[in-house]
């Protein structure tokens, strides 16, 4: 494992916490520097030691690091790199945890102009629907998935050392096409975080919502835990995956629109079949590990 002497988290929360735990308990790095939009974010960053140092600015975390985690609400990404941009050494390397990819691929490359090389799109597929640095975990990366979508003029070096940083915090790390990455994660992470959303608020939305929701028992609550996630971070997600996203509702209106069918028209043996093909798969994916697959 390479080891940085300095690295700086630009968005000190769930995911930029966790990943600065983890980086220092892995020995990764010797001093991490953080910096975040929210002064009182980033003084209990500070007092809970998730960084060593707080910066009054993006340019001022990214000056002298060797690396840095931009771990901030997909459609910041784009404000925070130019500044990154403005400090970065030329030797330094810059990473993202964006939970979306082609939209911030196409940002970075504007924004970071001949510095875009040193830059190594990533999307670690951990997290919780509970956000903020209170709630960062140094093993929320523990035997998690990381997608990095290099591009073809991304420096083998910095995906090696954004790499080894993943695998340091106990990651297995897989690449992608920062398309193909996208529309995988439409039709299982982003269309299962909006119908949660869509079907909390349509009950919420109701003149009896406060007697429904007392009833609501485990499949209400299964279903809807994800819709306790960051609506500011959701809300950048959705717009940033739009279209894979749109083709995802479509393909599940569709499959709904045959649920509704056989249910109006009482067939039974074909809702029965529709659903084992369902529970077979789903028991296929097995329980797997807490907090891995939030997204
Ligand atoms: P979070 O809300 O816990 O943390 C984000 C932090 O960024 C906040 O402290 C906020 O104050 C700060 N911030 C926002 N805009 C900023 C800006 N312009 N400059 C500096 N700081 C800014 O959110 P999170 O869950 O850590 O998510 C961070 C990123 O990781 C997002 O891009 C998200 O899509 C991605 N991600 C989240 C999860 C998850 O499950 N939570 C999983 C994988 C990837």
């Amino acid at each position: 494992m390479r080891r940085l002497k300095s690295i700086a988290v630009v968005g000190a929360g769930l995911i930029g916490g966790s990943f600065a735990l983890a980086a220092r308990r892995a020995g990764f790095a010797a001093s991490i520097v953080g910096y975040d939009r929210d002064p009182a974010v980033l003084q209990r960053a500070a007092e809970l030691g998730v960084i060593d140092r707080a910066a009054e600015s993006v340019t001022e975390a990214t000056r002298g690091s060797e690396l840095v985690m931009v771990a901030v609400p997909v459609r910041a990404i784009g404000r925070v790199l130019h500044d990154v941009g403005l400090a970065l050494d030329p030797e330094a390397i810059v990473t993202d945890a964006g939970s979306t990819k082609a939209e911030v691929v196409r940002t970075a490359r504007e924004e970071l102009r001949e510095r875009f090389p040193r830059f190594v799109p990533g999307h670690p597929i951990a997290g919780r629907e509970t956000s903020g640095v209170e709630a960062a975990n140094v093993e929320l990366f523990r035997g998690a998935r990381v997608v990095l979508t290099p591009e073809s003029d991304t420096a083998p070096q910095a995906v090696s050392i954004v790499r080894s940083a993943w695998e340091a915090a106990g990651a297995r790390v897989s690449t992608a096409g920062a398309e193909e990455h996208d529309r995988i994660f439409a039709a299982v992470s982003h269309l299962p975080h909006l119908l949660s959303f869509a079907l909390v608020n349509e009950i919420a939305s109701r003149s009896n919502a406060a007697e429904l929701l007392e009833f609501a028992a485990g499949g209400f609550r299964d279903f809807t835990r994800i819709a306790a996630s960051s609506p500011e971070m959701w809300r950048d997600i959705v717009l940033q995956n739009r279209e894979a996203l749109l083709a995802e509702l479509d393909r599940y209106g569709a499959r709904l629109a045959v649920f509704r069918e056989l249910i109006e028209k009482g067939e039974g043996p074909g809702l029965e079949r529709l659903m084992a093909e369902a529970r077979a798969t789903r028991l296929n994916l097995g329980g797997g590990r807490r907090g891995q697959g939030q997204e």
